[in-house]
């Protein structure tokens, strides 16, 4: 190969879906991934993460692609490696959804990479200029230890917070998830130090921690939060974050007390329903551990330290009536929840939902690859047990309507306003319902004006 930089063009492509429902770019998450990715290519590459987030796809000349795609953008993933493979340019395909797929993702790709990525890059990097590259890559599942730094220089300066992964891998076995076919049981967790010394380098007000559960499973794990929290203080890392956590964050009153000392303002935790049986239907274990009944209990106990909570809802379960999807909208509206997610579930890839809706016939689509385009949260793509699609996504509608109106936004954040004496938390939760109301409603609906809600908070503490 002759004496210049090659290039690596890393793509991070956007559901067509998505592309009509973002207004904002509050919505969005940096492609973590791919920065991780470039943060292991050696320095005699050029890498540009092209990032459909802001800009759609058009054809640039360079030595070697890599695409990576949730499955809702599986396809889009599929149309830009054409691209460059009528063109003889190497593509190599990774992430969540080839790594469900290969079969699938390799009709499309040169190559792919199934599982982690950091074990096996250095290799598809060395085959490749070599003019080797195998068809199939594994990547095992490594210890967190030493994990590469992403280049988030090369993130789209657009992007509102920033964001940060400290652990993978999640114990538990929820029926509508595969993280734990990706990431693995185990939930493995970065030294403390090493996640300060990112941070530090972090140049931004806000940050996500995209782990699924930054406190973990066990006491040791939570108290390893604490220490992160606690260290964020001591060296002066100072952003207003959120995190996703499971129910029983609310019992741990250290954690609680120094996330928001170190500028937590809301978590996302995976309520599912308000109902036992619904529960019992996703596998649910931790929150049927504490109990339907002790749902607000949990709610108070994180509002009294400033922080609100994010409660991720799902609708359209086996055991869920039309009348059911309602109540659900009613419980999120008039429970100590600050922002409602309200989505449709939705059987991805590797999980058991999936095999057993597909095993039943019961998949509305299944022109795969085509039809993952469908699989985004918010339409209906199965048959349910006790009532028709049509029937559901109706009722979906009316209870969006119901739950993302202005009148309830605005209650809502008086209610969280007063639940958490904290301005930034409100705002923080307003933002939330309204990112999901525009997302739900697409072009179809001009977004809701923010600025206009908040006049009326003075969000700043
Ligand atoms: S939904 Fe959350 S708790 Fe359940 S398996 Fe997935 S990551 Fe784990």
């Amino acid at each position: 190969m002759e004496n210049r930089k090659k290039k690596l063009l890393l793509i991070n492509p956007l559901h067509p879906y998505k592309r009509d429902a973002l207004f904002d770019t509050s919505t969005i998450s940096p492609p973590l991934g791919l920065g991780i990715i470039a943060g292991l290519t050696p320095d005699d590459w050029d890498i540009e993460i092209h990032d459909e987030n802001f800009e759609v796809f058009q054809y640039k000349a360079v030595d070697f692609v890599g695409i990576t795609a949730l499955t809702s953008a599986a396809y889009r993933a599929y149309e830009i490696a054409a691209i460059y493979r009528e063109r003889g340019i190497k593509t190599v395909l990774g992430g969540i959804h080839v790594s469900m797929r290969p079969e699938e993702a390799l009709k499309y790709a040169d190559s792919i990479v199934v599982g982690e990525a950091e074990g096996v890059w250095a290799q598809v990097l060395a085959d490749f200029e070599k003019n080797e590259l195998k068809r199939q890559y594994h990547g095992d599942l490594l210890s967190l230890e030493n994990a590469p730094i992403p280049r988030r220089d090369l993130f789209h300066p657009g992007y509102s917070y920033a964001n940060i992964q400290t652990t993978r891998g999640c114990p538990m076995n929820c029926d509508f998830c595969s993280v734990h076919t990706f990431n693995g049981n185990h939930y493995r967790q970065r030294p403390v130090e090493d996640v300060l010394d990112e941070l530090e380098s972090i140049k931004a007000d806000h940050l996500f921690f995209v782990d699924d559960n930054l406190i973990g499973y066990s006491k040791s794990s939570a108290q390893r939060a604490v220490s992160l929290f606690k260290g964020m203080i001591e060296r002066g890392i100072k952003m207003d974050w959120y995190c996703q956590a499971s129910l029983n964050i609310a019992d741990n009153e250290e954690v609680l007390k120094y996330a928001a000392a170190s500028g937590c303002k809301m978590i996302l935790i995976g309520i599912e329903s308000e109902k036992v049986e619904q529960l019992k239907e996703t596998n649910k274990k931790m929150n049927l551990k504490i109990g339907v009944d002790h749902y607000e209990e949990a709610f108070a106990k994180i509002h009294a330290h400033g922080i609100g909570v994010l409660g991720a809802l799902v609708f359209g379960l086996d055991s869920d009536t039309p009348e059911d999807l309602i109540n659900r909208a009613n419980y999120a509206i008039n429970s100590g929840i600050d922002a409602m997610q309200a989505t449709i579930i939705t059987p991805l890839p590797g999980t058991r939902l999936f095999d057993r809706l597909d095993k039943e016939n019961r998949l509305l689509f299944t022109s795969f690859p085509e039809d993952w385009k469908h699989y985004h949260f918010l339409e209906v793509i199965h048959k349910p047990k006790l009532m028709s699609p049509d029937e559901l996504m109706d009722t979906m509608h009316v209870c969006w309507e119901k739950m993302w109106n202005e009148k309830t936004l605005y209650r809502k954040m008086l209610k969280t306003l007063k639940a958490t004496k904290s301005a930034k938390a409100a705002a923080w939760a307003l933002t939330s319902n309204m990112e999901r109301h525009n997302t739900a409603f697409g072009s179809k609906r001009a977004p809701l004006d923010i600025n206009k809600m908040l006049g009326g908070l003075g969000a700043t503490e």
